[in-house]
């Protein structure tokens, strides 16, 4: 260890904490929210803390002080917060270092997770770059893929096929492979790659696949393999772009394609990883291997942010062999020793425990917790899969009206849409989870 860093330290007075009125003011003002305008114009609630499954207001609203969050923090707090053990690897981490380049240097930390991320995912992947966001992981993805034909004399091959109804992230190539109806394509018009789109797959986790739509996605990626670096799409639940299920068959039939056609497969795994869907990773439930995978959201447990692109050895060694041999990527926080010390942490916990057991118990209790909810007017469809369920409405949910509803039953949602959505922790006990579908409800009527 270094020598003990103690400098004398200057004498400031902490900060006098805002009042919630002058907080919300200066949020209002300065500070923008996710698809929000400028200035803001909902009200966001104040979060003061937040312990096991419970965010803790800063004032009580609708009479909580106390909310049970059924979003595990956009698919990213699958323990909880407040952990002990993240808490414990946070601070361990932080006394050693937070930070330092990974350009010619490395540690323990990126090392640890890369060996565990190889270990726990398809084993054709090899290979990890760490990131710092979702987006990120993404762009990394694409750049490998385009790149890897680039190497390999096959510069024309630069597009993209996706289904519609995905969402893959908010910087440019993503957006590019995002819902081309929700993912505001017409405002980027002229500016945006332009991809190749299949028709959303058919709804149904348990549905057999359908003849017709298998046809459709060979036909497009043979006629287009000329022009198509890889197929990107997010294995079995589409999240964001309408939190859709689809058939596991369909994997199996992009995989084939893509081997048949010349044609990398990435899969988006940022939402559906550690667990949410039932297996560990989506492509689980296919049993086949992408030659590019993505994590992101609940790798390090909704601690910090972090995102890693894994791929196999006949990519990597495609593009290290080419004219330019090096992978042209590398973010200023690349490897993160913080975020990845509880991302490993966070990953050991995650599998030292009987997570299937928890995301089944969690499944169990949403199924029927949001049964009852079917029969609510203007429900058109209620659906489970793994510890994720969701409401679906015959109109646009009014996200004020319905979020009020909720903390009135004492539980955070974020509906968006026709639909009303959770994914809980998978610490939530059963008692929880039947306040989360109460909440469900009551946004599905009130909202
Ligand atoms: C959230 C998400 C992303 C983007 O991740 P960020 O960390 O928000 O950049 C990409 N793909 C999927 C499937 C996601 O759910």
């Amino acid at each position: 260890m270094p020598e003990p860093y103690a400098p004398a330290l200057p004498r400031t007075a902490a900060p006098k904490p805002y009042a919630p009125d002058e907080l919300r003011a200066l949020d209002r003002a300065h500070v923008w929210h996710p698809y929000g305008p400028m200035p803001g114009r909902q009200e966001p609630l104040i979060v003061e803390s937040a312990s096991g499954v419970r965010l803790r207001l800063a004032e009580p609203v609708e009479g909580r002080r106390e909310l049970v969050d059924g979003m595990s923090s956009w698919w990213s707090a699958v323990h909880g917060y407040n952990h002990p053990v993240l808490n414990e690897a946070a601070r361990g981490q932080l006394d050693r270092m937070s930070h330092v380049m990974f350009g010619g240097l490395t540690h323990e930390p990126a090392v640890r997770l890369a060996v565990r991320l190889v270990e726990i995912t398809p084993e054709p992947l090899q290979h990890v770059f760490l990131a710092d966001s979702g987006s990120v992981s993404v762009e990394v993805a694409v750049k490998m893929c385009l790149q890897y034909w680039r190497s390999a004399g096959r510069p024309a091959k630069q597009r993209l096929l996706t289904w519609r109804g995905g969402y893959h992230g908010d910087t440019w190539q993503p957006m590019s492979v995002c819902d081309p109806e929700g993912g505001m394509h017409e405002l980027w018009s002229g500016s945006l790659p332009r991809q190749v789109f299949a028709d959303a797959p058919p709804d149904g986790f348990d549905a057999e696949p359908d003849p017709a739509y298998t046809a459709h996605l060979r036909e497009l990626i043979a006629a287009h393999a000329e022009e198509l670096a890889a197929v990107v799409v997010e294995p079995v639940v589409q999240g964001a772009g309408g939190m859709r299920f689809h058939s596991p068959g369909y994997l199996r039939v992009l995989r084939e394609a893509c081997d048949e056609y010349g044609v990398l497969l990435v899969l988006d795994e940022i939402a559906t990883g550690f667990g949410r869907t039932g297996t560990l990773f989506a492509s689980g439930h296919a049993g086949i291997a992408p030659d590019v995978m993505c994590v992101g959201k609940a790798l390090t447990g909704g601690y910090l942010t972090m995102a890693a692109t894994l791929c196999t050895t006949r990519v990597a060694e495609g593009i290290s062999d080419g004219a330019v041999p090096v992978l042209a990527h590398g973010p200023t926080f690349m490897g993160n020793p913080l975020a990845a010390s509880v991302a490993s942490a966070s990953v050991d916990l995650l599998l030292g425990q009987d997570w299937e057991g928890e995301v089944a118990r969690i499944g169990a209790g949403l199924r029927a917790g949001l049964a009852p909810v079917a029969e609510t007017a203007g429900v058109v469809d209620v659906r489970v899969l793994g510890a994720i369920g969701v409401v679906q409405l015959d109109h646009e949910v009014d996200m004020a009206a319905a979020t009020r509803a909720a903390v009135r039953e004492g539980v955070w949602l974020r509906p968006f849409r026709d639909l009303v959505y959770t994914m809980p922790p998978y610490v939530t006990d059963d008692e929880d989870v039947a306040r989360i579908c109460r909440a469900v409800g009551a946004a599905a009527r009130e909202g």
